[in-house]
């Protein structure tokens, strides 16, 4: 008999949901959800349709998956989720006995997929997850919910999976941890999740997530797992072994919420992730230099353009001024990031 799907709120702190990011095979499905069963998971997760950023690649087996889910459920005893996208996704759901659901990230960026949704759960009995927008906006992923719940599902928490960013950065999604520290503030009783899995997007980075999430008072995480991660159809690379899982479990130190992170913690989070923002960027501003170093010399340019330096210091110092920054650390900031770069350049003539 699988868990109800309606009591996964009233597990343990961390509430684990693990599965694989797709349902490839019967045989993956069940063999996956015993051995997270054995890990001590409570709830499996599995991608039937899956939206991929591009096409030609695997979309996911589709709703004949579904009964593969519902068999490991009842085999297991795990209560079963999986991601629906629109009114049919739900319909195929609901008729197959699949009652915890969650909406992935690019569904709940659109308002009107999210409303197909709501309608079409309206007054089913249903647990459902919403996971952050891909855009950076909490107005957004707030609005998803209250739609959600203006159906009527008053089982809902949110799921933290990071944000894309344009630059290259360590994570595949950013965390920006305001986001949902805003969220948490402004809807203290909603559950909370973070998925290390697409934030990290990399398997090394799951169990530092893992616990940063805890740290930040989270009640649960969602982590994508496989048996042989490399031979995934999709999401290879971030994946771990349910016996991965079992230490990143065995490690994680769950602080008590009463006494968690006071409020200088919870600054000094956000001052971390500004500065490894700032180096990201001071590391894709050396390597534009070093590009225009070999345009100049191939040009027989010098390195020093004096015109551009004094223009590129003045515009520094105006933007700086109307963001509050002192002239004068603007000046010496922008004057010391200069120098290095120039340092590079020459380096490079003189090869
Ligand atoms: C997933 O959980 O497999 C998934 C597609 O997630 P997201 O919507 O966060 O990209
Ligand atoms: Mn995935």
């Amino acid at each position: 008999m699988g868990l109800n799907a309606e009591n996964i709120f009233d597990l343990p702190r961390p509430l684990v949901i693990a599965g694989p990011c797709s349902a490839e095979t019967e045989q993956q499905v069940l063999h996956t959800a015993c051995e997270l069963a054995k890990v001590g998971v409570k709830v499996f997760r599995a991608g039937v349709w899956k939206p991929r950023t591009k096409p030609g690649h695997f979309e996911g087996v589709g709703a004949r998956a579904l009964s593969w889910l519902r068999n490991a459920g009842q085999v297991t005893g795990m209560a079963v989720m999986t991601e629906v996208a629109n009114a049919h996704h739900v319909e195929a759901c609901l008729k197959a006995g699949i009652r915890l659901l969650w909406i992935g990230a690019r569904t709940t960026s659109n308002p009107f997929a999210v409303q197909e949704i709501a309608d079409a759960l309206r007054d089913t009995d249903i647990t459902l997850l919403v996971k952050n927008p891909v855009s950076p906006e909490l107005d957004l992923w707030i609005g998803a919910l209250e739609r959600l719940q203006d159906a009527g599902i008053t089982r809902l928490a949110a799921v933290h999976r990071g944000f894309p960013s344009y630059a290259d950065t360590l994570f595949r999604n950013m965390p920006h941890w305001h986001i949902p520290i805003e969220l948490r503030r402004r809807y203290p009783k909603l559950p909370l999740l973070c998925d290390p899995s697409h934030m990290g997007g990399r398997q090394e980075l799951v169990a530092t997530l893992c616990q940063q999430a805890m740290d930040l008072g989270a009640d649960g995480l969602m982590v994508e797992c496989h048996s042989h991660p490399e031979q995934a159809w999709s999401d290879a690379r971030q994946q771990v072994t349910p016996a991965q899982l079992r230490q990143i479990l065995g490690h994680l130190v769950v602080r008590d919420r009463q006494q968690g992170l006071t409020d200088i913690e919870l600054l000094r989070k956000q001052i971390d992730e500004c500065d490894e923002q700032i180096l990201e960027l001071l590391a894709k501003r050396m390597s534009l230099s070093q590009e225009i170093c070999v345009f100049k010399k191939a040009h027989n340019m010098t390195v020093l353009q004096t015109d551009r330096y004094q223009q590129m210091l003045t515009q520094r110092i105006a933007l700086g001024q109307s963001l509050q920054l002192d002239a004068t650390l603007v000046e010496r900031l922008f004057a010391f990031i200069h120098e290095e770069s120039v340092r590079k350049q020459m380096e490079y003539f003189n090869r």
